[in-house]
């Protein structure tokens, strides 16, 4: 009985045995597929390096129109996009006998370019006066611009770095160009306390290069999308809904915020404004264009716009999650599935996910279920064969025991 019972335990060992040999390749043929049509992507960007940028360009002080720190901050982002592989191409262009210029930092696929352009755009002028500052003494000082001019504008130097390694990259099949796009004379207008600069109006860089968007680009239509960054560094940042922008391709930046572990930055009950910026001149030649940007911050066109007031934190995710919108519309983003390691979170195009221990509980056990199963089955089969033995080893000590206590008992004497 106890023979047969072992025999009928180890047959089924055997038997899941076997089926594991048969399932688990399967499972492993199934993961390698699904692998080969998924890209998986760890997002790169180092909120380190775009804030050693920042306090780089804040040395550089003051960087408004004309001035050696203007100069000298422009050359710092040449050098960041050439250092990179970009191709480097400056816009020169006169305001009120000023020169200024814009910068243009191109990456192109080395195969299979479809001639599609993606526009990342900062601009990397400071505002010439704190015309906002609480104290009106204070008014006609120059402001340090950590983050107007500041955050977005280290944002796209470290973006440069990243662009490097995409284009590098052959698996990722980028088909479009990325251009990263510096604005000159972006801030000097009338903010209700004059203008930063004399008879300056906002965002003339910008409108050069719209207005002249053909002879760079030969054909309009080529340019894609057009994505500003514009004051997203500040600490308690919250990005408005900016209604000129087209709001669909904003839904998609703040659903990628959200779904990265933003959603504090990205809210869908952040305020919504109409500002006008340098995504303006672009949406008026029919690219479809949004603007990332926060215009309460607390510290705008003031003395205080500095580096205590923003967070190298806060750049960091604006950075991540620019990086993440930019590569979605780089390649077929439904084959795409991007990691930020910081949150832990992954975009994919049909949802998100949170790589939490219960998730990896699961997958683990996914994987593993038929190993699993017959660890289970031995522990029963150990289990049942212990039991017999000691359940026989009880029963031979009782008849031990009554055959004792059957010896040990007197005779009867028959005193009935
Ligand atoms: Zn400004």
């Amino acid at each position: 009985m106890r023979h047969g019972l072992t025999t009928r335990c180890f047959a089924a060992i055997l038997l899941v045995s076997m089926i594991i040999d048969v399932v688990l390749p399967i499972q492993r043929a199934n993961g390698i597929q699904a692998s080969q049509s998924t890209t998986r992507y760890t997002l790169q960007f180092s909120s380190n390096n775009s804030w050693n940028f920042l306090e780089t360009i804040m040395k550089y002080n003051p960087r408004f129109p004309g001035t050696v720190g203007i100069n000298e901050t422009a050359a710092c982002i040449e050098s960041a996009l050439v250092d990179n592989g970009g191709t480097v191409i400056e816009e020169p262009f006169t305001v009120n006998g000023v020169h200024c210029k814009n910068i243009i930092g191109e990456w192109k696929p080395a195969v299979d370019d479809s001639g599609q352009i993606v526009i990342l755009a900062s601009h990397y002028d400071a505002r010439a006066r704190a015309s906002q500052d609480p104290d009106p003494s204070k008014r006609n000082d120059t402001m340090p611009a950590a983050d107007d001019g500041g955050s977005s504008t280290v944002i796209l130097m470290e973006l440069a770095r990243i662009l490097n390694n995409l284009y590098n990259n052959t698996t990722l099949g980028i088909r479009r160009e990325t251009w990263l796009v510096f604005f000159d004379a972006e801030d000097q207008g009338n903010d209700g306390n004059g203008d930063g600069m004399a008879r300056w109006d906002w965002c003339q860089g910008s409108s050069t290069m719209a207005t002249n968007i053909v002879a760079f680009t030969g054909n309009t239509s080529r340019v894609v999308l057009f994505t500003l960054l514009d004051m997203v560094g500040g600490i308690g940042l919250q990005v408005n809904h900016e209604m000129f922008s087209n709001q669909s391709l904003l839904a998609s930046f703040f659903a990628m915020g959200q779904c990265l572990g933003y959603g504090q930055y990205f809210s869908s009950s952040a305020k919504s404004y109409y500002i006008e910026d340098d995504h303006g001149p672009f949406i008026d030649i029919n690219i479809p264009s949004i603007d990332i940007i926060d215009l309460d911050y607390p510290q705008w066109h003031t003395t205080s716009d500095d580096l205590v007031h923003v967070s190298a934190s806060v750049i960091g995710s604006v950075g991540r999650v620019s990086e993440a919108f930019l590569l979605s519309n780089l390649v077929d983003s439904s084959s795409l599935a991007i990691t930020d390691s910081d949150t832990g979170k992954t975009w994919t195009a049909s949802g998100c996910t949170f790589n939490n221990s219960w998730f990896d509980f699961t997958g683990f056990l996914g994987q593993y279920w038929p190993y699993l199963l017959l660890v289970g089955l031995v522990i029963i089969v150990v289990t049942i064969i212990l039991h017999e033995r000691l359940r026989k080893s009880q029963s031979g000590q009782t008849r031990h025991k009554l055959a004792r206590a059957s010896t040990s008992q007197p005779p009867n004497t028959g005193r009935e």
